[in-house]
């Protein structure tokens, strides 16, 4: 393997890597390519995602769903490749799609393993080899990729695909960053995204497992950072769910920094305000004033949302008569049912992230081709870019996008 030039090595089978390397076996004809993978299988994260129905894309695409050093890089990539022009890519593949009503889109198979099964049908045919790649070395007109074991695969192009640092057990476990950083990439700071939070709360044990309709939002001292609206899950030492995972990277980016003053309020009634609050405990009140206080919220939320609350807003005992609260606690524990806090208290766990906030500087990039402007003829695809998107199908968009993206402009090049 050591004498022989590639036209091209992708480093990594992953999802940018992967549709990199579906690209260049549909169209690049006549060119030869090497699929670099360090696991026994390629795409296994693809396998793990929406749930294993692979949420690839959505319908409602902007650059505002990403965080990222350099809009211009996300901006041209939806340019070029939107919702529509992804789908069809993927149907030239013969993968048909289908959206949900909040216009997530998925394999109509609701199957991951049929991204993954075209993907590989696609790029089958060419080398995968199995091997960690360390670094990658300008060798006269090409580069040379060296390995773990010692070998080395020659390439005219490089496509880095390395993923980012989450999830390891499913494949990226940052040695990518190695290899960027070598050829003279800055890497910003790498935390996890999506994800769990953790908090500090006395309730938390009694919550553990109830899942409940709500609105989060997070604050900074009083500034309102981010508000969503979702299925909130209460699990160990943590908050959970999509609403939650999408408050995340600001809370670890927060964290990281070392600020103190960080709350996640929960809305457990978003539809109502205060004051209708106010007036369904006390049509509850007026109901049944002999009823004890850890009724009160019996036909309303979940009784041991309800207990929490009621103990965060200081009116125990529960054996105490509903009739005998007053205004001033009514209106308390309709304040508490707006708004409970807790206080996030350490980085999510970077297993449970779904992805990487950080990675290699976008303006490092060209925005066109998705070249590195420090090295041409490397390309630097996926979540190895500091480029992370919000839940809903916004993360393999831009894997798959920028390494098709890449895979052309590779293309191009050889020409
Ligand atoms: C549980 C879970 C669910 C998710 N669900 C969704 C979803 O529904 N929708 C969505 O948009 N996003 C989702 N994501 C995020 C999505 O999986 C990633 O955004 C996407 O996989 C990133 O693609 P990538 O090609 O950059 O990296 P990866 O898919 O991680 O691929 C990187 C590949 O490179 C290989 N590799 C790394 N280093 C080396 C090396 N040095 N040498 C050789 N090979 C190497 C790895 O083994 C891996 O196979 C989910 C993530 C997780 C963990």
């Amino acid at each position: 393997m050591d004498k022989k030039i590639f036209d091209v090595a992708i480093v990594g089978g992953g999802a940018s890597g992967l549709c990199a390397a579906a690209y260049i076996s549909k169209y690049g004809k006549g060119v030869s390519f090497v699929v670099i993978e360090k696991e026994n299988r390629v795409g296994k994260r693809i396998l793990s995602t929406g749930n294993g129905r692979c949420n690839m894309t959505n319908e409602h695409l902007s650059a505002d769903n990403y965080r990222t050093d350099d809009c211009l890089l996300i901006n041209k990539l939806l340019e070029r490749y939107g919702t529509k022009k992804l789908e069809d890519e993927f149907y030239s593949f013969g993968l048909l799609t289908k959206a949900d009503s909040a216009g997530r889109v998925y394999p109509y198979s609701e199957q991951a393993s049929a991204v993954l099964d075209v993907l590989r049908k696609y790029s089958s045919g060419n080398e995968l080899v199995e091997k960690k790649a360390m670094s990658v070395k300008k060798n006269g007109s090409a580069f040379a990729v060296e390995c773990s074991d010692g070998s080395v695969i020659n390439a005219k192009r490089i496509i880095l695909a390395c993923g980012g640092c989450v999830s390891t057990k499913l494949g990226a476990d940052g040695s990518g960053y190695k290899i960027v950083s070598k050829l003279g990439h800055t890497v910003t700071k790498c935390l996890p995204s999506l994800a769990p939070v953790f908090v500090n709360s006395p309730y938390l044990t009694s919550l553990k497992g109830i899942r409940a309709h709500c609105r989060v939002s997070l604050y900074k001292g009083n500034k309102l950072i981010k508000s969503e609206d979702g299925e909130l899950q209460f699990a160990d030492n943590a908050l959970s769910g999509i609403c939650v995972f999408q408050l995340s990277p600001y809370v670890n980016e927060m964290l990281s920094k070392g600020d103190k003053d960080i709350t996640i309020s929960v809305d457990l009634m978003p539809e109502y305000t205060k004051e209708q609050i106010k007036n369904i405990l006390k049509s509850k009140i007026s109901l049944c004033e002999n009823s004890t206080l850890d009724e009160l919220f019996t036909g309303v939320l979940n009784k041991r949302i309800g207990q929490a609350l009621l103990k965060s807003s200081n009116t125990l005992p529960f054996s105490r008569e509903i009739g005998t609260l007053s205004e001033s606690e009514i209106s308390k524990i309709a304040k508490t049912v707006k708004s409970f806090c807790f206080i996030p208290s350490k980085i999510s766990d970077k297993e449970k992230a779904q992805v990487t906030h950080g990675g290699v500087t976008c303006g490092e990039i060209d925005p066109n081709t998705m070249e590195s402007r420090l090295q041409k003829g490397v390309y630097i695809v996926g979540e190895l870019l500091n480029t992370d998107g919000d839940c809903g199908g916004y993360n393999l968009h831009f894997a798959f996008s920028s390494g098709f993206l890449a895979a052309k402009s590779c293309l191009i090049s050889l020409k």
